[in-house]
């Protein structure tokens, strides 16, 4: 086993490892920002450096209330050539798998990480992760790199947490792992369409580039575009894995990732699909608890061919949301809770323009 470590943190691999602190640098530059203290980065990479200025710049107008700190670093005498292959980060989830389908011809590796998605202390639920992933490089004929890591719960304290941390994070792996790959691929989240500030963007990802490394911020497609390449892949949506919360059941089926895939997937017609038990309802629909991240996904399921009662299900859950409701549960307790929530907010908006004078 491989292993780096700087600061605190490390990251481990059967697989060759960087031999210089580039894979370090996004780590301490994103904690500086969200300390407002200067940074001494050490050595950086000629192209790096000359992004890292930008980078500060855009992780400053993103985290609240930060200063563009001074950054010192020298520039780096050797310049890395890059190595041969292509990697794509790899969790088994709607974004990868779609990433992998659109690029197989070119991706040699999978990487899967575990103290991602799945903490380092839950080996259960890894090793059912790592199974399937194994099964899906090995249906792409594709090479599975699994690594361990710290960073997602040894993080900073950066506003906006892991969401605005994780971009970062991935660069610090794709740059650890450089002796495997000249290029590395980031699934993207959201689409072009519902961009907002968070840690892996089309604007950030490709700036954390180096000579040796760079990293390509995958597609902007919208969710819906995604499924439905993959529901042309029958072996691919029986693998597909969208959430950790119960490692003896795969996919949940309860939480609010696993009913959205559901959902996009049954607006594409499919009725049943294997990596999900058959859980669907309309009230379970109503019942999900929604983000201002997840209901960009949910009003991209309005637009979508639905069944008249999941897709007044959808309406009702976003409605929930907009109001700053509790979701509708069907339980008195819960519906009563949701009009005491209703009149509070009622009598607010009747109160405050009094307030003004
Ligand atoms: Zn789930």
């Amino acid at each position: 086993m491989n292993r780096l470590t700087d600061q605190g943190i490390w990251i481990e691999s059967d697989v060759p490892l960087a031999d210089t602190p580039q894979w370090s640098i996004p780590l301490r530059l994103v904690k500086a920002v969200a300390d407002g203290e200067a940074a001494n980065l050490g050595s950086v990479s000629p192209l790096l450096a000359s992004n890292l200025e930008t980078i500060r710049d855009i992780y400053a107008a993103w985290i609240d209330g930060s200063h563009q700190i001074p950054l010192a670093f020298e520039l780096s005498p050797d310049v890395s050539a890059p190595s041969n292959g292509v990697s794509l980060f790899f969790s088994g989830g709607a974004d990868s798998f779609y990433s992998l389908i659109k690029h197989r011809n070119e991706v040699k590796n999978l990487v899967l990480v575990h103290g991602f998605d799945v903490p380092l202390a839950d080996t259960k639920t890894f090793e059912l992760t790592e199974t399937q992933a194994r099964n899906a490089a090995r249906l792409f004929g594709k090479r599975l790199i699994v690594v361990r890591t710290n960073l997602h719960w040894e993080q900073p304290s950066v506003p906006g947490g892991w969401g605005m941390y994780h971009g970062a994070a991935l660069a610090a792996v794709a740059h650890a792992l450089a002796p495997n790959h000249g290029k590395m691929y980031i699934a993207s989240s959201y689409s072009y369409a519902e961009l907002h500030s968070w840690g892996s963007h089309p604007l950030l990802d490709p700036l954390w580039s180096t000579e040796a490394v760079q990293i390509v911020h995958d597609g902007g497609e919208t969710r819906m575009d995604k499924l439905r390449v993959l529901v042309q892949y029958p072996e691919v949506l029986a693998r597909l894995r969208v959430c950790w919360e119960n490692p003896d059941n795969y996919n949940c089926g309860l939480c609010e990732k696993c009913v959205r895939t559901m959902l996009g997937l049954r607006a594409l017609g499919v009725d049943r699909c294997a990596a999900f038990p058959d859980t669907l309802t309309p009230e379970l629909v109503r019942q999900q608890k929604l983000n201002h991240d997840s209901v960009l996904f949910w009003r991209e399921l309005l637009c979508s061919s639905l069944p008249p009662a999941l897709h007044a299900g959808v309406q009702s859950a976003i409605h929930s949301y907009d109001a700053g409701l509790p979701p509708r549960s069907g339980k008195l307790k819960r519906e009563i809770n949701r009009w005491r929530f209703a009149l509070l907010h009622a009598m607010s908006a009747l109160i405050s323009p009094i307030d003004r004078f």
